[in-house]
C-alpha cells in the first residue's frame, strides 16, 4: 500500500514570524513520523523562507499557482523556473478558488499542468464539483471534464508524475466534509478513469481528498481504500492540527 501524502495549502495566509514558528514545529513533529509524506504549499513571497527552514527536513514544499508561460511580459505573474529556483517540488493547479474567483478554465489549468511537468515539478491537480452540480447528479461528468483537458494536452500517462486532489467545492473551508463514503466513491471513479487499464498505474496513482479535513475526521477519510492522503487548507495553519492529520496518515 502507498504511503499517505499530506499537503498543506496555506492559501493567502502567513507572516514571517508566524511562518517560522509553524514550519519549525511542523518539521520537528514530522521528523518523529516515519510512515507518512508531507508537503506545504505556501504563498510565493514565503518560498525563500520555507526553503531555508525545510531544506534539510523530510518535508517538501511547493506553490499554489503558476503562470503557464515560463517567462516574458506577464506583469505580476510567476513562472515555473522561478519556483524551481526556490526548491519547489509541487505546484497546485486548478484549485477551485482559482477556477471560481479568477475564471481559470480547465483548458488553462491543463496548460499550467503542462508547464509544471515540463519543468520536472509535480502538479497537484484539483478537481471537484459544486453543491449544485452534486445535487444535479453531475459530479462524475464535472470531474471527467476537468480531467479531460489534461488528458487531451498531456496524455493519460502524464498522471504517472502528478497528484490529483479531489476537492468538492461545497466542502472547502465550510466545515462540511464529504463523508468517507462520498469521497471514496469519487476517488474510485477517478482512479478507474485514469488508470483503469493498468493495475500497477492504478496502485501508484496518488489521489488526495481535500475539504475541511481536520484532526478528528482525517483517520476515517484516510482509511478509505482510494484515498491516498489529504490536501489541507485551514488546518494546515495550526501546527498541532496539521501534525495530528499527518499522524492519522501513518495509521
Ligand atoms: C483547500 O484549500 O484546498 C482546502 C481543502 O481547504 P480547507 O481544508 O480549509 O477546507
Amino acid at each position: 500500500m502507498q504511503r499517505k501524502f499530506i499537503v498543506g495549502n496555506w492559501k493567502m495566509n502567513g507572516a514571517l514570524t508566524k511562518n517560522e514558528a509553524l514550519l519549525k514545529e511542523v518539521a520537528n513533529g514530522v521528523a518523529q513520523m516515519s510512515g507518512v509524506d508531507c508537503a506545504v504549499c505556501v504563498p510565493f513571497p514565503y518560498l525563500a523562507q520555507t526553503q531555508s527552514l525545510l531544506h534539510d527536513t523530510p518535508i517538501k514544499w511547493g506553490a499554489q499557482n503558476v503562470h503557464q508561460a515560463n517567462k516574458g511580459a506577464y506583469t505580476g505573474e510567476v513562472g515555473v523556473s522561478m519556483l524551481r529556483d526556490f526548491g519547489c517540488d509541487y505546484v497546485i493547479v486548478g484549485h477551485s478558488e482559482r477556477r471560481s474567483l479568477y475564471g481559470e478554465s480547465s483548458q488553462l489549468v491543463a496548460e499550467k499542468f503542462a508547464a509544471v511537468q515540463k519543468a520536472e515539478l509535480s502538479p497537484i491537480l484539483c478537481v471537484g464539483e459544486t453543491l449544485e452540480q452534486r445535487e444535479a447528479g453531475t459530479t462524475e461528468a464535472v470531474v471527467t471534464e476537468q480531467l479531460a483537458e489534461v488528458i487531451k494536452l498531456r496524455g493519460i500517462q502524464s498522471f504517472r508524475t502528478a497528484v490529483i486532489a479531489y476537492e468538492p467545492v461545497w466542502a472547502i473551508g465550510t466545515g462540511k466534509t464529504a463523508s468517507p463514503e462520498q469521497a471514496q466513491e469519487v476517488h474510485a471513479f477517478i482512479r478507474k478513469r485514469i488508470a483503469g487499464f493498468d493495475e500497477e498505474f492504478g496502485q501508484a496513482l496518488c489521489i488526495l481528498y481535500g475539504g475541511s479535513v481536520n484532526a478528528s475526521n482525517a483517520a476515517e477519510l484516510f482509511a478509505m481504500p482510494d484515498i491516498n492522503g489529504g490536501l489541507i487548507g485551514g488546518a494546515s495553519l495550526v501546527a498541532e492540527d496539521f501534525l495530528a492529520i499527518c499522524n492519522a496518515g501513518q495509521k
